[in-house]
């Protein structure tokens, strides 16, 4: 109380994909308040508990403020360093590896925490300075299905519609997601609609907040998507609301997509996933008389076995009703996790992409950003995350970078990662607190916060937004964006530009989508939906009117059957946990818990079935031991009905509670997301 704030600046908020703009007060002690910024399109003067309040880990006294090294080997302890002696350790290090053993054997994981900017320099620097395609970025453990999955049912790796469409959508399927907590400014939205009449169905294992309010809820089995989704399409096909006229001028594959659906009628849809076939049938019968349906999905849809697949039977359910590509059709909306996950994707921080999804593989787009960089691109797709982890075990990858992420805490079995940490000859962390993962480095460089910054991230609508630097980052710390750019002048490189504008303007030139986005359009308009392909162009808020972005301009419906999760529940194991976010927290936690957020949530939990706890003999906060068949922890237990019986949740903010020790490696089929929301385990009183 009592500060006077001395400036105001306008940037988007770091937490979730929603994208809010929000206005950040500052006087020369640092931030004094966050409010949503008003008439923003995104928010409208809405913020949620994390990017208003949660800024305060920025003043921590435990910032990592200067880089440190670890100059006697591994095994000494990290010590302080210059910025000039860090640099020329890693450009030293790197061009080592390299040139001994290839750019394969170095592998970059790039951050949805970053900005657009940071993440094409990270791109550039991987694929012209260390010679490799071996970058990836956190999409790949949320919405690679996402990007696999509408790529190949619509043409684009992202939503096709706006939030805006929420407003005259009379349908909601919320699938796998629950907004109330890992997305506020939606879940109100989407609660907003409920309470002025639209129709709610909800496909989800847990009883969320809007599950409570929903017309159907849909309890499926963690792991039955596939089977739900077939089930719906089939009645929506049998009973007549699929729109056959937008079938036939605009989709293939319905016959295929039949014939599958012969095997998932409603009863044997219920039989797998635990729930009525009425329910499934209801459900349906709601979705196909709604004149505005829209699908609003998370990662209960992709984080599977068969994620992807469950991304492209969601989006059947879309082209059956002719939703997507119309002027008055909602779409399917992917509710990205991390603030710029789209972004990080979109610029091509990934092994098999260059910016704008443009093809690795494609001789004539090597050939152009190669003639750019005056460095050849690399030919060979690189490695995704798991993969690089794989490499590090049986020694082809020597080195990994990684940016803004504490693989330790957010990736599956931490034990293989540690192990696949500890088998590298060099590991470089960039973060902003000395992370789990950061202790286990050669060399750790302090980055700067959202807040700290210039750049731009991408929402989950595919707006691009500006990044405004509102305080300085502490003394000794420098901005990913500027780290990366010293370590190329290091190496002997050229970045190419001065700035992030300049970063944004030569990946604007060499990516078509995004030919018409800079600093100076989006400073003087506010935001803009990519495809964007001139200067001249408004943007893209619905995609596909014109035909979808597929060779035959046709989407394509996908035939695929419901397969099994990797793991099922046995004698020995015979528990389902699901792991999720929650309100208070974000990611691994190393934000949020250092701000008053801590007083909401200050631990984890395990969330179970009353009935599954009285048979344990467990009351509110007694210690259970879980175990899976890779590791095992214990949590206080949290009696609730937002639980089925035989599940379990908990959410992965904390590093002294790491759930990740349990998860498993099963991964999506088609894009290697891990299968986060499907891990058997057994429980017992600690
Ligand atoms: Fe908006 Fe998400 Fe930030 Fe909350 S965390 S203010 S919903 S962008």
């Amino acid at each position: 109380a009592g500060r006077a704030e001395t400036a105001t600046t306008t940037t988007t908020c770091g937490y979730c994909g929603v994208g809010c703009a929000l206005d950040v007060h500052t006087d020369n002690a640092g931030v004094v308040s966050v409010t949503p910024t008003h008439g923003a399109p995104v928010n409208r003067g809405h913020a949620c508990v994390k990017g208003r309040f949660a800024h305060g880990f920025l003043r921590s006294g435990d910032r990592l403020t200067q880089p440190l090294i670890r100059s006697a080997g591994r095994g000494s302890p990290l010590r302080p360093a210059t910025w000039e002696e860090a640099l020329t350790l890693v450009a030293a290090e790197l061009t080592r590896i390299r040139d001994a053993h290839g750019g394969q054997a170095i592998g970059m994981i790039c951050s949805a925490r970053a900005t657009n900017e940071e993440n094409y320099l990270a791109q550039k620097f991987a694929r012209t300075m260390l010679r490799t395609n071996n970058i990836d970025n956190c999409s790949r453990l949320c919405h690679a299905p996402t990007a696999a999955g509408l790529g190949a049912s619509f043409g684009f790796a992202g939503g096709t519609n706006s939030f805006d469409d929420l407003d005259r959508a009379d349908c909601i399927l919320l699938v796998g997601a629950n907004p109330t907590e890992a997305h506020p400014v939606v879940g109100s939205r989407i609660m907003a609609r409920v309470t002025a009449g639209a129709r709610l169905l909800v496909v989800d294992p847990r009883r969320t907040a809007l599950a409570e309010v929903a017309d159907v809820h849909l309890r499926g089995r963690p792991g039955s998507n596939v089977a739900v989704f077939n089930g719906l399409a089939r009645v929506l096909l049998e009973e007549g609301y699929a729109d056959r006229a937008y079938l036939e001028a605009r989709t293939t594959g319905l016959a295929e997509l039949e014939a599958v659906l012969h095997d998932h009628n409603p009863e044997r849809v219920g039989e797998i996933a635990g729930i009525p076939a009425d329910s499934v049938r209801a459900a349906a019968r709601l979705f196909g008389r709604a004149a505005h349906p829209v699908i609003v999905y998370g990662l209960g849809v992709t984080e599977h076995l068969h994620g992807t697949d469950g991304v492209r039977t969601l989006a059947n359910l879309a082209l059956l009703r002719g939703t997507v590509g119309t002027p008055d059709g909602c779409g399917v909306l992917p509710l990205r996790g991390q603030n710029n996950v789209q972004g990080a994707s979109d610029m091509g921080a990934l092994p098999d992409v260059l910016p704008g999804y443009q093809k690795v593989a494609e001789a004539a787009v090597r050939e152009r950003f190669s003639h750019a960089w005056g460095v050849p691109v690399p030919e060979r797709p690189g490695l995704r995350i798991p993969a690089m982890f794989g490499a590090a075990l049986t020694g082809d990858l020597r080195a990994l970078y990684v940016i803004g992420e504490d693989l330790l805490t957010s990736d599956p079995d931490a034990g293989h990662v540690r192990a696949a940490l500890a088998a590298c000859e060099f590991v470089i962390s960039q973060d902003i607190f000395l992370s789990r993962t950061a202790e286990a480095a050669d060399v750790v460089f302090p980055a700067a916060a959202f807040l700290e910054k210039d750049g731009t991230f991408v929402n989950f609508e595919r707006r691009f937004q500006r990044v405004r630097a509102a305080v300085a980052p502490p003394p000794g710390v420098r901005s990913d964006f500027d780290i990366l750019h010293a370590l190329i002048t290091a190496m002997g490189g050229d970045p190419g530009f001065p700035d992030p504008a300049g970063a944004m303007s030569e990946c604007a030139r060499l990516t078509p989508v995004f030919g018409g986005i800079s600093h100076g359009r989006l400073d003087a308009e506010g935001s803009l939906q990519w495809p964007c392909p001139d200067r001249g162009h408004p943007g893209t808020p619905t995609l596909y009117l014109e035909g979808f972005a597929t060779v035959d301009r046709r989407a394509a419906l996908a035939a695929r059957p419901y397969l099994p999760p990797g793991e099922t529940p046995d004698a020995e194991y015979p528990f389902v946990l699901v792991t999720g976010r929650r309100l208070a927290h974000y990611n691994t936690g190393s934000m949020t818990r250092r701000t008053p957020n801590a007083e909401l949530l200050p631990a984890e939990t395990l969330d179970l079935a009353p009935g599954d706890a009285a048979a344990l003999g467990l009351s509110e906060g007694d210690p259970v031991e879980i175990r899976s068949r890779r590791g095992h922890l214990v949590l206080p237990a949290r009696p609730t009905a937002e639980v089925a019986p035989g599940q379990l949740f908990t959410a992965f903010h904390f590093p002294e509670a790491p759930t990740n020790e349990l998860t498993s490696r099963h991964t999506d089929e088609i894009t290697d997301c891990p299968e986060y929301k499907v891990t058997a385990v057994a429980l017992r009183r600690a």
